[in-house]
């Protein structure tokens, strides 16, 4: 389906209030049911460094004109291999499960390649985990991200609308995953879908847990490549690394302490 620039723009403005809403949601959600009670300095410079990042990263991408994903899929997912397949619902599920499938050897890629652990380090350096530590990344890991997710695009050919539908569902997932929440049947959904619980195992303190649960959306990869893990953390963040400030993390000047 073509869409003209004003449509893009209109996609790309209902994905931003759809996560919006879905982030403040979880603010919420994660005052009236907050599962672990954290000092609330902690949780209140771990929130502050994070929209901060976040903010850096969305004013530094738009500065770089770093084309929107939408525009990509828009310009060039005419030649792709879904191009080949007809059925709409077959191109959504695989569309779907082929990028998060994609996101999981991406995240293992960043624990595994020195280069890009570099980058990633900033992400596991929160001591809390709340929604917003889905923002706390650095630049550079945002831009590779954008790079691959664009790749995917071309070459698999998705279309436009289901680029869009792709990243508002991932987004959603990713920030529910780091809030600090429950919910009923969270056990039984984590048996397809990466929850809360299983990636707070992902930011332990331990480094075999947090070599563990690198899914986005499913959780069927971790079990399905033996990354797949049942524990419950005692501490999160990073050994030897306690609470950088925006410009320590901007510039992996880590400042270490004994704990
Ligand atoms: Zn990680
Ligand atoms: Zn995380």
């Amino acid at each position: 389906m073509e869409l003209n620039n004003e449509s893009l723009l209109f996609a790309s403005g209902y994905q931003k209030i759809f996560v919006l809403l879905v982030f403040a949601l979880l603010i919420i959600a994660e005052k009236h049911s907050g599962q672990r009670a954290n000092d609330t300095g902690i949780v209140n410079r771990s929130r502050r460094l994070n929209v901060q990042m976040f903010l850096f990263n969305d004013v530094t991408m738009n500065l770089l004109s770093v084309s929107s994903l939408l525009m990509i899929a828009e310009n060039f997912s005419g030649f792709g291999l879904f191009n080949l397949i007809q059925s709409i619902p077959i191109k959504m599920f695989l569309s779907f499960t082929l990028f998060d499938l994609m996101l999981y050897w991406m995240h293992r890629a960043r624990h595994q390649v020195k280069f890009l652990w570099m980058f990633h380090k900033v992400h596991h350096s929160d001591i809390d985990l709340n929604t917003t530590t889905a923002l706390r990344l650095h630049i550079v890991e945002v831009f590779l991200t954008t790079v691959g997710k664009a790749l995917f695009i071309v070459i698999m050919g998705v279309p436009t609308l289901l680029v869009a539908f792709n990243e508002i569902i991932i987004t959603a997932i990713v920030m529910m995953n780091h809030a600090n929440i429950t919910f009923r049947g969270e056990k039984k959904l984590a048996y397809i879908f990466i929850v809360p619980c299983k990636h707070l195992v992902h930011h332990s303190k331990q480094w075999r847990e947090h070599e563990s649960n690198f899914g986005f959306a499913l959780s069927v990869w971790d079990r399905a490549f033996g990354t797949y893990l049942k524990s419950e953390p005692d501490a999160i963040g990073l050994p030897q690394i306690r609470e950088p400030s925006f410009l320590e993390a901007l510039l992996l000047k880590w400042k270490r302490t004994s704990r």
